[in-house]
């Protein structure tokens, strides 16, 4: 008989052992790996040296929950403009951490810039994009004394994309040796885990504490991440930053990304992601960010924001106002979000069911803090509404949607309001 009650011998529960990186940005710290829990992080797409620009979609990204924001830092306009959306930020109230990505001109723009290199909470830095043979090794050095100068975290972050190409010779050449050689795959993966295992020991040896490294092996076959990062964790107790990169557009996108990294943070892999969706032409940049709490959320390893459980419909529904509704209240969630976190603590952990008949409409609804159930093709036009799994009103007519919002605001109010200290 199946003992529903064992421990899970893989899961969550058995979350890898790391060393733990803490990012700061004035009294904000997010720490990646050790205990903490998975860190959302995300990365803007604008032009760096548009400072306006790039700090409102910082700005965007942390109020939708991301945690770390990335920037690109490509050229000297780029770097210059750092330290001008750092304070733009802070005069938003926005103390989100930065990152600068760097790739080819890292080692120079961080000299040449110390106030972008102080203003920028970590660096990424590719093993495979900072130059070949001997300006290769001083270039990589001249980022990492500049993280050991200013006290900043870094991620060698590997991509496949951009692999070492004389680290990989020198794997294809190990593996030629071989009575049995690997497959062209297998060398492959080998080339991106040595690159990112030799490149953090490298670090450390040039001076920069183990527990200013994460590390990231990011490619974009779903098979492939999850044997990359198998053996990457397997091989090391770096904080690992997963994400699979060039995910693609919409559906797809989220669906691979979902598929390989809810692999790997099952099996306890993974200390922050990002979700590396292609917006669709003026597509929302946050939609990376919600992705990735969802993921984090409906694994339940994070609580971010009130859930909505919605029925799919089907043809007792053939209105929109069902899926009008759901939408509504996930929207209207989402957007409390900033201040009910302030105001209402574990608010979070709230359920919220929308359904679309009688069949199972009612049942669910009990099950949710609050339910709502439509009425279907030909039912009365009865809306009955549950509160902590008893019916408490029926709502009808055309403020059904206006009137059940006001109920959950109200249930929020009161269920989550913050216990203020008599005197304090
Ligand atoms: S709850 Fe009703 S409307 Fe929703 S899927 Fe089930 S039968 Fe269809």
């Amino acid at each position: 008989m199946t003992d529903f009650c064992s421990p899970i011998p893989s899961g969550p529960q058995a979350r890898r052992r790391t060393r733990a990186v803490a990012v700061r940005y004035g009294a904000r710290e997010v720490v990646i790996g050790g205990n903490a829990p998975v860190v959302v992080q995300s990365m803007t797409n604008t032009d760096t040296a548009d400072v306006i620009a790039t700090a409102i979609q910082v700005k965007d990204l942390a109020r939708a929950g991301s945690e770390l924001v990335r920037i690109t830092v490509n050229n000297p306009e780029a770097a210059a403009a750092v330290p001008a959306i750092r304070e733009q930020l802070d005069r938003m109230g926005i103390d989100v951490p930065l990152i600068g990505d760097f790739h080819y001109n890292g080692h120079k723009l961080l000299n040449d810039f110390p106030e972008c290199a102080q203003a920028l909470s970590k660096y990424r830095i590719n093993p495979g994009n900072v130059g070949h043979g001997a300006k290769r090794d001083s270039q990589f050095a001249q980022m990492i004394e500049a993280a050991c100068k200013y006290g900043k975290p870094v991620r060698i972050g590997v991509n496949w994309g951009s692999l070492d190409q004389d680290l990989l010779a020198r794997i294809m050449d190990e593996n030629a040796n071989r009575a049995e050689p690997w497959s062209a795959q297998a060398v492959m993966y080998e080339a991106l885990v040595t690159s990112a295992i030799e490149n953090a020991q490298r670090a450390e040896e040039l001076g920069l504490a183990g527990d200013r490294i994460t590390l990231s092996c990011k490619v974009s076959g779903v098979q492939d991440l999850i044997a990359v990062y198998r053996e990457l964790a397997r091989r090391c107790d770096y904080p690992l930053h997963l994400g699979l990169t060039e995910a693609g557009m919409g559906s797809k996108g989220i669906v691979a990304s979902t598929a390989a990294l809810s692999v790997l943070l099952q099996e306890g892999i993974g200390d922050t992601i990002r979700i590396s969706l292609t917006p669709e032409p003026g597509g929302d940049r946050t939609r990376e960010v919600i992705v990735a709490q969802e993921i984090l959320q409906t694994m339940g390893l994070r609580k971010f924001t009130p859930m909505v459980i919605a029925c799919p419909g089907c043809g007792r529904t053939t209105s929109t106002v069902f899926q009008e509704l759901a939408d509504r209240i996930q929207t209207y969630l989402r957007e409390q979000m900033p201040s009910w976190k302030q105001s209402y603590p574990g608010v979070e952990n709230m359920n919220v069911a929308v359904m679309g008949c009688i069949v199972n409409g009612p049942g669910e609804s009990k099950h949710a803090n609050i339910g709502i159930s439509l009425p279907g093709t030909g039912e009365s036009p009865a809306a009955p509404v549950f509160i902590d799994g008893e019916k408490k009103i029926t709502l009808r007519g055309e403020r059904i949607a206006e009137e059940f919002q006001q109920i959950v605001l109200d249930y929020v109010r009161t269920r989550y309001r913050k216990n203020e200290t008599v005197g304090a």
